[in-house]
């Protein structure tokens, strides 16, 4: 019964959240990751954001 919370991708350059996902709150360290931005219409590095 571990809690889940959301977070958001966010893209460094338009600022958009592409990308959601769950993880649970003790892992407090920040996700990078290279995804595809449909804004840029390229791969940026998307950094973790809380997602309300
Ligand atoms: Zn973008």
């Amino acid at each position: 019964m571990a809690e889940r919370f959301v977070f958001a991708l966010e893209c460094p350059e338009c600022k958009r959240r592409n990308y959601h996902f769950f993880r649970g709150k003790k892992k407090e360290y920040k996700v990078e990751l290279s995804k595809f931005c449909s804004q840029c219409r390229k791969h940026t590095a998307h950094k973790q954001t809380k997602a309300e």
